[in-house]
């Protein structure tokens, strides 16, 4: 089975100002496309050809599982998103954050800092074990927390193709802006 680049479920000008329309058609309908497309040719008439995408990546290494990884990560990125999203997550997942994080407010100055520390091109995530237990991790290139064994919830893109065109240098900035589009239902639907 090859991959499809999924639609999203917003217009390409829907997460304006924190995302702009030119970001979202480039990040996601040319560099996460061409992920897909290098993902289709390196499993096409291979054994991992009818995995589900999850195995391919706990299963590879090199331009597989960049490929397979940058695939899946830019798909779970840009569905945490939401025209409608901002505010702060409630339920079992704000208890959590509050348990381990002090506050949400700590939590999100924690998580952005670890982006804007994080040297060169990754990504920052939170995930968690199957107690609960919350980590903000820091993971170069196409890294992903489930080879870890842990289940990624939220993540921020630091790779500057993110944010370069609307925020140049200033990643900072495009990370602060972030917050105000996340869809904490889709966030806590994962935890
Ligand atoms: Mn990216």
């Amino acid at each position: 089975m090859l991959y499809t680049l999924p639609s999203l479920p917003y217009a390409d000008d829907a997460l304006e100002p924190a995302i702009s329309k030119k970001t979202v058609e480039f990040h996601y309908g040319k560099h996460e496309k061409a992920y897909i497309e290098n993902l289709n040719n390196l499993i096409q008439n291979t054994d991992k050809c009818d995995l589900p995408l999850e195995e391919i990546i706990l299963s590879s290494s090199g331009a597989l599982f960049n490929n397979a990884s940058q695939a899946w990560n830019h798909i779970f990125y840009f569905f945490s998103f939401s025209p409608d999203g901002g505010g702060e997550p409630k339920g079992e997942l704000r208890q959590a954050i509050d348990r381990q994080f002090g506050s949400f407010e700590l939590f999100k100055k924690q998580f952005t800092e670890a982006g804007i520390k994080l040297f060169g091109s990754g990504w920052v995530w939170l995930s968690c074990d199957n107690e609960g237990n919350l980590f903000i991790t820091q993971g170069s290139n196409a890294s992903n927390p489930m080879t870890e064994g842990l289940t990624p919830l939220l993540v921020f893109d630091v790779w500057e193709h993110a944010y370069y065109l609307d925020y140049q240098n200033r990643r900072a900035d495009a990370l602060n802006a972030l917050w105000n589009i996340i869809d904490w239902d889709i966030v806590e639907s994962r935890f």
